[in-house]
């Protein structure tokens, strides 16, 4: 398992908006000509809102907000690029201050809309399978960059509300909970989204998922399992260093702590780990555990040509022995599988063709 990726950058620029108090906002209001009442509206629109560009703020005058703007952002990163896919998936390419990108992804399926969020520039896990790992990891996100996309998501909606956030984006949120733990308190406390709507998705380790399990907040637990056979797990997943059982054990830690049954996530690859004896070694490895798994039939992904999706059939297949091994299954619909759909695809074209 990788070690700790670097920190964001340190801002040497102008401060961020939300950092400052509100009495902090009111007096730069008042220093740049502002009156009292002006400065409540700032500090409005930053500490409630979430604003992220001064355009929106439409009941300060625009000299105001021009001065304003010369003493403080309101965000720290920018939307380069989006891209809708079938079903109305909307991915987001994100540009970072110092010149690095994220992917935040936008999933609406009837009531639920659910924002997915990077943690990492990169990850350095680097499952076989996945998009996001085939350059490493860059860095870790800072608490700021991760709220932004929380904002941006709630921005981008609109009237219509956010229903629940999944860490399944771009990197290995494990490995950044110094700046995750924070970002994921704020959304909870000083935002009002609630926490069982928020689920974290992990490759490991045991140590960390207990860590996690302390936050004192009840997150959703999806634990990428893939298979139950350490040697298969560690074909898919390279940079595995623990059996699946001390996985599955910590899984079980984290439901006493907080609550939660984990979802076992298992991306199913034809021929890799979609035969019945893979299904039946997960009901062995399962069957006494709380949990459910959840069947994602592989996204494909352009730069990787060896690797191919189950035929339905052997999906359903696999469905029904861990069924009737007395597993919870779910089977994860595909999404927006025209373009750029599995994870991190949308920043690889940008890494391969700069915009
Ligand atoms: N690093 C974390 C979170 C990011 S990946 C983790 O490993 O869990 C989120 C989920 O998407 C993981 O279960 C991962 O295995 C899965 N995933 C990645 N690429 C995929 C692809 N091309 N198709 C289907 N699922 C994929």
């Amino acid at each position: 398992m990788p070690g700790e990726s670097p920190r964001a950058p340190g801002a040497n620029r102008l401060p961020l908006a939300r950092g400052l108090s509100p009495s902090e906002l009111e007096a730069l209001v008042a220093a740049e000509g502002g009156k009292a009442f002006h400065g409540r509206i700032l500090a409005e629109w930053v500490h409630q809102k979430g604003v992220l560009d001064w355009e929106r703020i439409s009941n300060l005058s625009k000299v105001l907000r021009q001065r304003l703007a010369r003493r403080m952002r309101l965000s720290t990163s920018t939307v380069l690029k989006t891209s809708v896919a079938e079903e109305g998936t909307k991915k987001y390419l994100l540009k970072l201050e110092d010149g690095e990108s994220i992917e935040m992804v936008l999933i609406p399926e009837g009531r639920r809309n659910t924002l997915c969020m990077s943690s990492q520039v990169g990850c350095p896990i680097a499952c076989i399978f996945c998009a996001s790992g085939l350059y490493g990891v860059r860095r870790n996100l800072g608490s700021e960059e991760l709220i932004e996309q929380f904002l941006l998501a709630r921005q981008e909606l609109g009237e219509t509300p956010l229903t629940n956030i999944v860490v399944m984006g771009l990197g290995e949120p494990m490995l950044n909970l110094a700046e995750l733990l924070p970002a994921l308190e704020r959304i909870v406390r000083n935002h009002g989204f609630s926490a069982r709507r928020i689920t974290v998705s992990t490759s490991g380790t045991s140590e960390r998922i207990r860590r996690f399990a302390r936050s004192g907040h009840p997150y959703g637990l999806a634990l990428s399992l893939h298979a139950a056979d350490a040697e298969l797990r560690k074909q898919l997943v390279p940079t595995a260093t623990e059996e699946p059982e001390v996985l599955v054990q910590a899984s079980q830690d984290y439901f006493r702590l907080t609550g939660r049954e984990p979802t076992f996530e298992i991306v199913l690859l034809r021929n890799r780990n979609d035969e019945p004896q893979h299904a039946r070694a997960l009901v062995r490895l399962l069957q006494k555990q709380r949990g459910k798994v959840n069947l994602i039939p592989w996204n494909p992904v352009e730069e990787i040509q060896d690797l191919f999706s189950p035929e339905p059939e052997r999906v359903e297949r696999f469905r029904e022995i861990l069924e009737e091994g007395g597993l919870k299954v779910t089977l994860r619909r595909r999404r927006g599988r025209d373009r750029n759909a599995a994870c991190g695809q949308l920043r690889l074209n940008q890494l391969v063709e700069p915009a």
